[in-house]
């Protein structure tokens, strides 16, 4: 066995494997670019080593860079992670030639896995399921259109190199082939480098299934179940969780001797994971392979009690796999929530700040579930804008889906994030979804069942009894504790009374002794307690003269009032917010990269009116009504905060 790793990775992942290193025995070498000087992957780590600027190009993703840390550290492999230098093969052949060994498969699998076409070549010749489609070369949008029409509508234009939910399109008829395929070519060029694109069959409504593969040196080869990663925005992946409530055994079976033989063809050697797409009748077609650790590994850990990084380890220092397919056995249901760093009110724009308070729930045993929480931040840490926004990935384990889904919900209502705009709120409300609880999914999911985007909902009339009480209890507790102080020979008098509960602009008429148990303290942000015998966990912030709670999902402004106080408070005029409509605001934090108005310029809507970049990512901002530009207020190459104004309608 190795004595020393590094591990080419930063935030959760390198974390992650440095705990099961350390687990073994083996030393860690961590990476750091600038900007993860502080960061928890380096105070975890035996060492570190300092690989360059921010920029993840000019320092995660510099080969020579790394090579040079293992041979400065004596450093005896490598493992990747996700992303960065994972799926390189020239990575592990430059390490190769240096007699250091990759923690992952082989160079020639990498390939053989990396581009779409040729993996479905393989894949084809594996005899597993592809979804049906042309892979030869597509000479011009007639010969596109004459495919398109062989494999019937709709169909979808895909880039040969592209990945990360890039690079395709859908076609519904003739007009949009010829169309599609030449914007396709032409984008493939310009992202990948490599104009190389393909037309397959869009399947409609699918399910997204991948099944976990891990496989020796000695000519094992294993499946470990499959994940549903159906929850997704925009192609990228939100929850996952195994195993998948769409699969039986028969199913589960095939699709799982089906990778292992696909894992064969390539002769695979590491964990990797074959993802699939499943249509409404369970036929599954074949999209790709990932020929390394996947984000969402730690729910199949979960289910499987097989941790995944200890068993890559192994395989790379040339061990045999200990375990035979029969050892393989499926227990319990396994959730994935990832926490990212976004504004979920905002259509999601990325967030950046520090973490003024971080505090996940406990992990470990909760009642009849398990709580693991991997991250790689901790309270008072930076996120940037130069990596993924990934904040965490919060998993529940337990003997059942809706159990798991239960003891999720809770774990979200008890994690704390200050400091930066976070999707608790938006995942907390999912885990109360019906149609998620039902498990009727598919990864048309988010767009169907939030069109809109995710809106603050105001709580229904069962929830709102529930959160006056949460208000009322604070309220009191925090009244006694002031009474007390004031006069110990007089403690708490006056609150065993009728109350009215304020939230939002409803009142609740309330009395002192509902039945609310908790242990909760003034100062503490989490409120645990028991509500009609209902386990209950809430956040709560103070404002001026009242308590923010947040809860599922809800996030509400209450205030405790006497009878009286309340009649007097509807009296009170109405503050109205400053009039924001005849303004372009900054909706995140960033740089802006141009102004495309001038002042006095009219403008349609739809028209661009500036593009900011945060987190890597170009924004454009759209007009949204016919208008005419007043003043313009920033300009190219200023870096701005969030809702600071760019210009002024006129
Ligand atoms: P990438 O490598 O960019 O992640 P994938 O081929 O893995 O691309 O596809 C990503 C997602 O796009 C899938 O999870 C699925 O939601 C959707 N998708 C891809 N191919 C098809 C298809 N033929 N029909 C329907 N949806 C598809």
């Amino acid at each position: 066995m190795f004595k020393k790793i590094l591990i080419a990775n930063r935030g959760e992942i390198a974390c992650r494997v440095i705990k099961t290193a350390r687990r073994m025995g083996i030393a860690t070498v961590a990476v750091y670019s600038d900007a993860d000087r502080d960061a928890l992957h380096v105070e975890m780590a035996d060492e570190a080593v300092h690989i360059g600027p921010p920029a993840a190009a000019e320092s995660y993703l510099v080969a020579e860079k790394i090579i040079a840390a293992c041979k400065a550290t004596g450093a005896e492999a490598v493992h990747p992670g996700y992303g960065f230098l994972s799926e390189r093969a020239s990575f592990c052949e430059a390490l190769e030639a240096e007699g250091i060994i990759f923690i992952g498969p082989k160079p020639k699998a990498i390939r053989a896995m990396g581009d779409k076409i040729e993996s479905k070549k393989f894949a084809n010749a594996a005899s597993v399921s592809t979804v049906p489609g042309f892979l030869g070369v597509i000479e011009d949008a007639g010969h596109a259109e004459r495919i398109a029409g062989e494999i019937g509508y709709p169909v979808m234009i895909k880039a040969s190199a592209g990945g990360g939910g890039k690079g395709m399109r859908i076609a519904w008829d003739e007009s949009e082939v010829r169309d599609g395929f030449e914007r396709a070519r032409s984008e493939a060029k310009s992202s990948f480098g490599d104009d190389r694109v393909f037309i397959e069959k869009y399947i409609v409504d699918p399910r997204h299934i991948e099944i976990q593969v891990l496989a020796d040196g000695h000519g094992t080869a294993l499946y470990l179940g499959e994940r549903e990663c159906s929850i997704q925005r925009r192609n990228q992946k939100v929850v996952e969780e195994a195993p998948s409530p769409f699969l039986d055994e028969v199913t589960r079976r095939a699709m799982g001797e089906q990778s292992v033989a696909l894992a064969r063809a390539v002769d695979y050697q590491s964990a990797g994971t074959v993802e699939f797409i499943v249509d409404r009748d369970r036929n599954f077609y074949f999209l790709e392979m990932n020929t390394r650790l996947q984000v969402e590994h730690p729910v199949t850990e979960l289910v499987t009690g097989i941790d995944l990084v200890e068993q890559m380890i192994r395989v790379a220092a040339g061990e045999k796999l200990a375990l035979s397919q029969a050892d393989i056995r499926l227990d319990g249901w396994a959730i994935e929530s990832r926490l990212y760093a976004e504004d979920p009110y905002r259509n999601f724009l990325p967030s950046i700040g520090r973490l003024t308070r971080y505090r996940p729930p406990a992990e470990g045993r909760s009642g009849a579930a398990l709580v693991r929480n991997d991250t790689g931040v901790y309270e008072g840490a930076e996120i940037s804008m130069y990596y993924d926004p990934m904040v965490a990935k919060l998993c529940t384990w337990a003997r059942t889906r809706l159990e798991a889904i239960d003891a999720m919900s809770d774990a979200l209502d008890g994690f704390t994030v200050d400091g930066i705009e976070h999707n608790v709120p938006f995942l907390a409300s999912l885990m109360r979804h019906p149609r998620w609880r039902e498990g009727r999914l598919s990864t048309g999911f988010i767009a169907e069942e939030y069109p809109e985007g995710f809106a603050p909902t105001m709580p229904m009339a069962e929830e709102a009894g529930i959160l006056a009480r949460i208000a009322l209890s604070a309220h009191l507790i925090d009244a006694t504790r002031r009474a007390n102080h004031l006069d110990r020979l007089r403690p708490a008098q006056g609150l065993r009374r009728d109350w009215v509960v304020k939230i939002g602009d409803d009142y609740h008429a309330l009395a002192s002794d509902d039945a609310v148990a908790t242990e909760w303290r003034p100062g503490e942000a989490v409120w645990h307690g028991t509500i009609d015998g209902r386990r209950v966990t809430a956040q709560l912030r103070p404002f001026a003269n009242g308590m923010r709670i947040d809860w599922q999902g809800l996030s509400v402004r209450t205030r405790v009032f006497t009878p009286r106080h309340a009649e007097l408070d509807a009296l009170m005029p109405v503050k109205l917010p400053p009039d924001t409509s005849k303004m372009l605001l900054c909706p995140m934090p960033g740089l802006v990269v141009s102004i495309s108005v001038s002042e006095g310029q009219e403008v349609k809507a739809g028209e661009t009116l500036a593009v900011v970049e945060a987190m890597k990512m170009e924004n454009v901002l759209r007009a949204e009504r016919d208008l005419t530009i007043g003043s313009i207020r920033a300009k190219p190459g200023e870096s701005l905060a969030v809702d600071a104004v760019i210009m002024e309608f006129a």
